[in-house]
């Protein structure tokens, strides 16, 4: 393996992690759940390919980290590169100093649940790798592209000027990701007009225009939006009110329910926020799962037409995430409602893409739609060694430019 980026993804609870090669093949990647409990553990994948299952009982994060860090630093990597999802108003990825720890726990109001867990993982790696350099990579950075009119909600001008309040985009490092590669694929790197469906646990649409962001669906927190597994996405604001006056919820109980009890969960009446279960039971007749797929479909085909007014013009559509990237099922009754802009969705070429993979999937008459895997590890690895790099060219400058004046 040549250069590598360890690229880490720490959450309340678990931690992604995949050591970044040069060749996307050679990657090795796991997950570390259930920490702090008896059942902690690592599954992933080693070099070569051969499975890994660890067991670490009562492990937290330093301990998982330790053990992760231990199996993978004979490969020297060459720097560590952390997902981080809220980096408040910072628009690009930035090397890891106090100055930008410290912005990154500012934004913490913002990503009550990532950015404390991203700490810790920093703080971990730091400890660990003192030598190494780190860098973040934000998830709202990419969507800091959008014009005023597109990130500001509709309420009074202090909550944004003294509180931070407006639209920030999240999965950022997806959408850049797959926009990139997939205007690539299609003959115009990075250029005219594109919409994107990363469709997962958490999903969202993006506007993007000559490669950037000039819109997207999720906002000030990622609950905004469409539909996702157990988030409700866009309700109307006044649901709070209501169910603080006719049910006496608080406000903590409303938005539990609404990031943890709605989406697909929640209209399925708690038969699953998995769309694979969901698909499964609605082709033996469950009424619930089949309305879930339904709203979550036409809300999501609503969504893009809405953010078709970010674009002078819509060259084309790219799905991703676990349920774009693999249901050939969801991207045509998405399709079914959006006959609108010339879009030609070819049912042999969607129903024959393999499953994961790249592929053009319309008829070729109107704009393009393609499917492209999204790789945010690899995304995260790209723009730490591109961050690094710059440390280093600016670090020789100063040095040649001190040399010179001591000369
Ligand atoms: P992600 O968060 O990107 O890993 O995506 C997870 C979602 O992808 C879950 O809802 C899975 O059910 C869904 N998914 C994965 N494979 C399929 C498939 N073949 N058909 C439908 N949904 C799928």
């Amino acid at each position: 393996m040549s250069t590598s980026v360890l690229v880490i993804n720490c959450g309340s609870s678990s931690i992604k992690y995949a050591l970044v090669s040069e060749r996307r093949e050679d990657r090795i990647f796991g997950l570390a759940e259930n920490l702090g409990s008896a059942e902690a553990r690592i599954k992933g994948v080693s070099a070569g390919g051969a499975p890994l299952e660890l067991s670490i009982p009562h492990a937290d994060h330093e301990k998982a980290l330790e053990t992760i860090l231990e199996r993978l630093s004979h490969y020297n990597p060459q720097a560590i590169g952390h997902r981080v999802v809220h980096g408040g108003t910072l628009t690009k990825a930035e090397l890891l100093t106090p100055e930008i720890i410290e912005r990154i726990r500012a934004a913490t109001p913002l990503a009550p649940l990532h950015n404390p867990a991203h700490l810790v993982g920093i703080d971990a790696t730091m400890r660990l790798f003192p030598e190494l350099p780190q860098v973040a990579v934000f998830d709202t950075a990419f969507h800091q592209t959008m014009p005023a009119h597109a990130y500001h909600y509709a309420v009074p001008k202090f909550l944004y000027t003294e509180y931070n309040v407006r639209r920030y985009g999240f999965h950022g490092t997806s959408h850049a990701y797959v926009s990139e590669r997939g205007s690539e694929l299609a003959g115009s790197f990075k250029q005219g007009g594109w919409l994107t469906a990363h469709l997962g646990n958490g999903s969202s649409t993006c506007a993007i225009w000559n490669g950037q962001s000039v819109d997207t669906s999720m906002g000030l927190t990622p609950l905004e939006g469409i539909v996702m597994g157990t988030r409700s996405g866009d309700v109307d604001p006044s649901l709070h009110s209501y169910l603080a006056a006719n049910l006496g919820w608080d406000v903590y109980k409303i938005d539990k329910m609404l990031n943890k009890e709605s989406g697909l969960l929640g209209l399925s009446n708690n038969l699953s926020n998995d769309m694979r279960t969901l698909i499964e039971a609605s082709e033996q007749g469950n009424e619930d799962a089949t309305l879930a797929i339904e709203v979550f479909c036409y809300r999501l085909a609503k969504s893009l037409a809405a953010l078709s007014c970010g674009l002078p013009r819509i060259d084309g559509l790219f799905f991703t995430g676990g349920i774009g990237e693999n249901s050939a099922y969801i991207r045509e009754k998405t399709m079914s409602y959006l006959p609108h802009f010339g879009f030609n969705l070819s049912k042999e070429q969607n129903n024959n893409l393999k499953r994961g993979t790249e592929g053009r999937i319309d008829t070729g008459t109107g704009p393009q739609i393609w499917v492209i895997p999204t790789d945010e590890e690899g995304r995260i690895a790209k723009e730490t060694e591109h961050v690094v790099d710059n440390e280093v060219n600016q670090a020789t400058v100063k040095k040649s430019e001190a040399d010179v004046a001591v000369a």
